[in-house]
């Protein structure tokens, strides 16, 4: 499980005045527990790729399969999503926060509130559960969408520029935090940023992107000595 497979894939998005061509071509194969970076400048088409690993849009032409099967639609037991604004429901608390993709589910209060403090346990956030966002840092804020992301255990985790609002320290130590969470998982990453720096810093390998129409210019295996904590 954590596999992901793409396959010639095409994006079209057809506007009133033209035909944009958001990716052309674009094949990939990312092994189940690697931290994948997609990077490249605004507009190559990372977002978009993003979002039809998520299921969250159907490419116009070719296949993605996650763990060996497509996803027609968002699955949070497959795959979880973070997105750069953490978008928690402000009137919930840090945990309920996490546990509502569960709720959607029908899983028990008790289920649900103990999966959620595990989840939270596992972003540094113990004892915060009780807290609304606006009581929390933005780095925090991150943390718990990334425990949503968690909190169905799914193989793959999705990520489109989830630190571009934090302010720099935060942004490195969040960047810490993730090499470590991944370690602990073993799950399969693929995080979008225009940061070449970023990439570098948290990436086994590094795909590179250019626009217009949005492809894949290259693929490399970072070996560069980092941090993994
Ligand atoms: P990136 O994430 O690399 O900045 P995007 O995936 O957001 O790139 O966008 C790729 C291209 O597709 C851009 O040219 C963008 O303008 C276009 N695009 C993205 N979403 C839509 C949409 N819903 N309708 C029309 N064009 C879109
Ligand atoms: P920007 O693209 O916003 O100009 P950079 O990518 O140049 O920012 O990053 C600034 C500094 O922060 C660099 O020294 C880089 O090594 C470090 N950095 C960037 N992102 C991270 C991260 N997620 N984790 C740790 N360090 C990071």
């Amino acid at each position: 499980a954590g596999a992901i497979e793409v396959r010639n894939v095409g994006q079209i998005f057809k506007t009133t005045t033209q035909d944009v061509v958001a990716l052309e071509d674009v094949s990939l194969d990312v092994k189940p527990g690697r931290f994948v970076v997609l990077v490249g400048p605004s507009g190559c088409g990372k977002s978009t790729l993003l979002m039809m690993m998520a299921g969250l849009r159907q490419q116009t032409s070719g296949t993605i399969t996650i763990s060996g099967a497509p996803i027609p639609e968002p699955d949070p037991n497959r795959v979880g999503v973070v997105f750069q604004e953490a978008s928690l429901f402000p009137w919930l608390t840090a945990e309920e926060n996490v546990e509502f993709p569960l709720a959607l589910r029908g899983v028990t209060k008790s289920d649900r509130r103990a999966r959620a403090q595990d989840a939270l346990k596992l972003v540094g956030l113990d004892g915060f559960g009780k807290r609304h966002p606006h009581e929390l840092s933005g780095g925090m804020k991150q943390r718990v969408s990334i425990a949503r992301g968690l909190v169905q255990d799914p193989p793959v985790l999705l990520m489109d520029e989830p630190f571009a609002a934090l302010d720099e320290q935060t942004r490195m130590t969040m960047g810490d935090e993730l090499l470590r969470i991944w370690t602990a998982t073993g799950k399969t990453v693929v995080f979008v940023t225009h940061s070449l720096t970023e990439a570098v810093y948290l990436a086994d390998e590094v795909i590179v992107m250019s626009p217009r129409p949005g492809r894949i210019v290259d693929h490399l295996q970072v070996s560069l000595p980092r941090p993994r904590t």
